[in-house]
């Protein structure tokens, strides 16, 4: 079990904005899966680094008058303060614009062009004439060349989902000056992902099982099989790894104005920041990066960058000669209740809000936790049931143990424990029934801590304090303190029960590092290791002043929160960067934009026409379990739509009634018969609160256009 040699890391955060609480579930996931690591004896390694090149970072810093220097070097103290705050304690936290990085760069771009797997080709690009630089795709905004919808970006369109070339849009014009774009040749360097070389790695790593397990999960493996496409098929295309100046980050050493893309140094940073912690703790770097190395090697990443960590990633540093990730950890994205983080609506938080408006960043780190289960599922942090965990668990399960029982050893057993492997003792029983259960409950909950299952880890500990307090209740030490002749018991009871608290304490110390140390030090023990945390208090043990160890949370906490997080609409232009919900997804790196976004105009508008419309029959649908057949009066004709309302109406009631249609739909061939329209309902995001069809006001006639 010992001697394990683990290299871990977390995603790296753009050096662009401020850590918010979608980043916080990978950063809580990994602390926590670290920190059990190495209560477990392990040498773990725990590092990360800011990513601070690309275009967005270069704009905003000359936005900001200031030097890109300037801007990651701000970025880097609000990241290392918010992760500390957070105690997400990485063992080095550095940057990618470092000489580490720099070096690794170029000896994997030197050594994979020795194997011919990088090769230069000229190639198109739109190119800001006004600001004389090319534009990286989502700077470059036009009308969707499918729908023509307006202001879209170079890549795809959000009104129909098109994805396409930007040399394709319509009416084309640069995000950041607004001149019109115009095509410029340039070399650009690829890696040549198509390689046979690299296709058959690629196929045999991404199905791997080493004795540590699957190098990726079921869900990202079969994502994998999908890109690759099946055997024979080479759906892999080459990657261009390099952005002509101006562009901030490493200029590659044999090509003078072109620079590594920033996805390219990324990862490297994961290199670059270890080197620098080697350096520092005289470690052997190369003995965890050799092609051969025996040490453990461990990625935690958002979903949204599999690509380029299942890969790019590992396809680069087999054919330069490093070893490759032993597994690669994918997660989900934070839903708040329910929803995608909003600024309106107040939920997109951020790290250092939530510590400034006074909330224990362990409510939070143990509420990710309850949720987290080592899949690719989202995860939902509901505000109302973060309140009731977080007061039911921790303070009315947990907690509740040692306050019940500490005053009674300082004040009636001289603070001292009572012998309890004494036979015959009173609670000599239960102790040894309980020693009997805290082996087996520890280890199912460390075998859910190394698979990442840390709502199943919670559950076991919640379990086992729950017959802890049922001991507790069961024996009432407030009675017995006040029987004559009970003081032995009194002594006894107290006493089991504080070490059913330290075993609790050892098994919740990942989450809760800094309640698990106050907890210690009550306890007056020097740490809590998982190896040793089997073992009860031992008699005669003196433990501290019971001091207060966490407090509840007041459902007013939460809402001054969000009520600090809500952001007033500002119908201004969207940021030309978006998205990324996680920290990396693209070129372009940003916060979450507001859910309102994109903004249309009212020309955009005015292309739907609406009508309103009487129903003048509706029937079921035979072999449909959802729609039902509408035929609707418009005034100057009449039209079929089929109308998923089934779920919400019965057809005998919507004759007669007055509705809104989308009149000018392209009609739409369904497998009943064709649908000429759209009728208007409304509903929640998860339809779970029924359907809601639109009426206008008595007077409106069939045929008016709704504006
Ligand atoms: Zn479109």
């Amino acid at each position: 079990m010992s001697g394990r040699r683990i290299l871990v890391t977390s995603a790296l955060p753009y050096a662009n904005g401020p850590i918010h609480l979608g980043h916080l579930v990978e950063y809580i996931q990994t602390d926590i899966w670290v920190r059990f690591q190495k209560m477990r004896g392990h040498e773990c390694h725990y590092v990360c680094a800011d990513d601070t090149h690309g275009t967005p970072i270069m704009l905003r810093a000359e936005k900001e008058g200031i030097t890109p220097e300037q801007l990651i070097a701000r970025e880097h103290v609000e990241h290392s303060r918010d992760f500390a705050g957070f105690h997400v304690a990485f063992d080095n936290f550095y940057t990618t614009h470092s000489a580490e990085t720099r070096f690794f760069a170029d000896d994997i771009y030197t050594k994979l062009k020795a194997t011919g797997l990088i090769y230069p080709r000229s190639i198109e690009q739109f190119y800001d004439p006004v600001k004389q630089m090319f534009l990286p795709d989502r700077y470059i905004k036009g009308e969707c060349p499918k729908c023509g919808a307006a202001d879209q970006y170079g890549d795809s369109c959000e009104a129909c989902g098109a994805a396409y070339a930007p040399t394709e849009l319509k009416n084309p014009r640069s995000a950041v000056s607004g001149a019109t774009p115009v095509l410029k040749a340039s070399e650009h360097w690829f890696f040549k992902l198509s390689d046979p070389r690299c296709q058959a790695f690629l196929r045999e790593y991404t199905q791997r099982e080493g004795k540590h397990g699957t190098v990726l999960q079921n869900e990202a493996a079969n994502k994998m099989q999908e890109w690759l496409g099946v055997p024979g098929e080479n759906k892999l295309t080459d990657w261009d790894i390099s952005r002509d100046a101006p562009y901030f980050g490493f200029e590659i050493p044999d090509a003078p104005g072109k620079f590594y893309y920033v996805w390219l140094d990324a990862p490297i940073g994961y290199m670059g920041s270890f080197k620098n912690f080697c350096d520092k703790r005289d470690i052997d770097f190369g003995a965890f990066w050799k092609p051969d190395s025996d040490a453990e090697l461990y990625h935690f990443i958002g979903k949204d960058i599999l690509y380029f960590h299942a890969l790019f990633w590992p396809a680069e540093l087999e054919h330069a000669g490093y070893r490759t990730p032993t597994r690669i950890f994918a997660h989900g994205f934070l839903t708040v209740g329910g929803l995608k983080m909003s600024k309106s609506r107040g939920t997109f938080i951020t790290a250092h809000s939530y510590l400034e408006q006074g909330l224990n960043p362990e409510w939070l780190r143990y509420y990710f936790a309850a949720k987290l289960n080592g899949t690719l599922e989202d995860i939902d942090l509901n505000l109302d049931d973060f309140v009731a965990r977080v007061n039911s668990d921790l303070v009315g399960k947990y907690i509740n143990i040692a306050s019940r029982c500490a005053g009674f050893i300082a004040k009636r057993c001289g603070g001292k424990m009572a012998d309890l492997s004494v036979k015959d003792a009173p609670a000599a029983t239960d102790f040894a029934l309980f020693q009997a259960s805290i082996k087996e409950c520890q280890e199912r909950v460390a075998q859910a801590y190394e698979e990442r299952d840390f709502s199943r880890a919670l559950r076991e500990i919640m379990a086992f304090a729950d017959q802890a307090n049922k001991y507790v209740n069961d024996h009432k030490p407030w009675e017995l303190a006040k029987q004559e002749g009970k003081q032995a018991e009194l002594h006894a009871v107290c006493s089991l029960a504080l070490s059913l608290f330290k075993w609790l304490t050892a098994m919740l110390a990942p989450v809760l590092p800094r309640l698990a140390e106050s907890a210690a030090l009550f306890l007056n023990l020097p740490g809590l290791r998982w190896t040793d945390s089997c073992s009860p208090l031992p008699a005669g043990h003196a433990v501290k002043e019971y001091q207060h160890l966490m407090q509840r949370i007041e459902a007013q906490q939460v809402t001054a929160l969000i009520e600090a997080n809500r952001v007033s609409l500002e119908p201004a232009a969207p940021s030309p960067q978006r998205h990324a919900q996680h920290q990396q997804s693209s070129e372009d790196k940003q916060q979450q934009p507001s859910e309102w976004e994109p903004f249309i105009g009212i020309d955009d508008f005015s292309k739907i026409d609406l009508r309103v419309a009487r129903i003048v029959k509706a029937e079921h649908v035979e072999g449909a379990e959802k729609l039902l057949k509408l035929t609707l009066d418009l005034g100057s004709e009449t039209r079929t739509v089929f109308a998923g309302i089934k779920s919400a109406y019965d057809p005998a009631t919507l004759a007669g009634r007055l509705t809104v249609m989308v009149a000018n739909l392209t009609p739409r061939k369904m497998k009943f018969g064709l649908s000429e329209g759209m009728v208007l309902a409304a509903s929640s995001p998860d339809g779970g609160s029924g359907i809601f069809l639109l009426a206008p006001d008595s007077g409106a006639q069939p045929g008016m256009r709704v504006k």
